[in-house]
């Protein structure tokens, strides 16, 4: 058993399946003896088995509990915000055994924190070295034609690209006699479109290549080049990567999540805020690394049969986690799978079904 304390200094105590004393059923709930005062008299906790919430009706005791296994989403959020020290200054603990539980070991569950994986050295040097360069990266957007005509093709405005950090790495940066010895792990990110990602585990890189990519090609003709010609992976990330968002304590109360790196800087060239728009840079999301603050995802992710199936999956995950999803994905037509897509062709009207759902939200 943990106890941890939410932002509203609310005591959760997450339990396991296992610490339950002679748990019976009863209808939508689980009947079982308080290990958390200790009473053997009556079962007088009782836990809604669909969303793993419980409560102790002695009133000295007065429990609020959370059974892990039933809601291992939101299980994980809580306790992962309690320690990064982002929901409240209080620190979790495990309680003093009472009487009761003292016959019993606690069980502290294990399966909720694996251990980090070890980061291969050579992504460790990677992410070192494009850290190190962030700001030269930086400059050289504004700098190089050729990564401004890029974003210009794609209808991102420098000034939006530049707000958000993103950067390029010109074969020229990595000529200089000081970056020797970097130049080996950075090779496969050179001539690249690089934006930075967050994540609870750090900050990380994921870089869009402009191999071959010519004024006045089209989106669509240089990704079948990459295809086509062998050429480099079009998305490269380093280890940790993250979401392209903003730090997580400023997230909005509502927050819209969209595939690609573009598809946000689609949208935050449209006018959204960037504190509302995080890129999920694929279909995975960390629901855990969510702040407690967010209390609606607004999913809307690329039309094609990967991203309706991602946002099945996810608005369930989000639902689990306590959040209120809306779905809202382009538009069924011919004009294209993601919101930079369409960008391009439409302009500002492809973004309507946007600002429509957030108006209601
Ligand atoms: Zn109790």
């Amino acid at each position: 058993m943990i106890t941890i304390s939410t932002q509203q200094g609310k005591q959760v105590e997450i339990v396991l399946e296992s610490e339950l004393h002679s748990p019976i059923q009863a209808g939508e709930h689980v009947r079982a003896y308080c290990h958390i005062h200790g009473s053997d008299h009556q079962r007088s906790l009782s836990i809604k088995k669909s969303s793993g919430w419980g409560h102790c009706f002695n009133a000295a005791c007065d429990a609020t509990v959370l059974v892990a296994e039933w809601n291992r989403p939101l299980a994980t959020r809580l306790l992962h915000f309690n320690y990064q020290g982002l929901t409240s200054p209080a620190r979790p603990s495990l309680r003093p055994s009472t009487s009761e539980s003292r016959k019993r070991p606690h069980i502290v569950q294990p399966l909720l924190f694996p251990p980090p994986k070890e980061i291969p050295q050579w992504q460790q040097e990677e992410l070192r070295a494009l850290r190190s360069l962030d700001e030269q990266m930086r400059q050289a957007l504004v700098q190089s034609q050729r990564a401004r005509l890029y974003l210009r093709s794609r209808g991102i405005p420098l000034r939006v690209a530049r707000e958000t950090g993103v950067g390029y790495l010109p074969p020229e940066l990595l000529n200089g006699a000081e970056m020797r010895k970097q130049r080996g792990v950075l090779r496969r990110w050179v001539d690249r479109i690089i934006f930075p990602l967050n994540s609870p585990d750090g900050m990380g890189s994921i870089g869009r290549s402009l191999w071959h990519w010519q004024p006045g090609m089209s989106e669509a003709a240089h990704k079948s080049l990459l295809e086509r010609e062998n050429g480099p992976k079009r998305w490269i990330k380093t280890n940790p990567a993250g979401w392209f968002g903003a730090d997580v304590e400023h997230f909005s109360h509502t927050i819209l999540f969209v595939e690609g790196a573009f598809d946000r800087l689609t949208l935050l060239a449209a006018g959204l805020p960037a504190t509302d728009v995080i890129a999920l840079v694929g279909t995975t999301m960390q629901i855990e690394w969510l702040p407690a603050q967010v209390k609606t995802a607004v999913l809307a992710l690329d039309g094609d049969d990967g991203g309706r199936e991602a946002s099945r999956r996810l608005a369930n995950q989000l639902a689990l986690a306590g959040l209120h999803v809306q779905i809202c994905p382009p538009a069924p037509d011919t004009w294209g799978k993601d919101w930079n897509e369409r960008w391009q062709q439409l302009g500002r009207r492809s973004i309507s079904p946007v600002f429509e759902v957030l108006s209601g939200a």
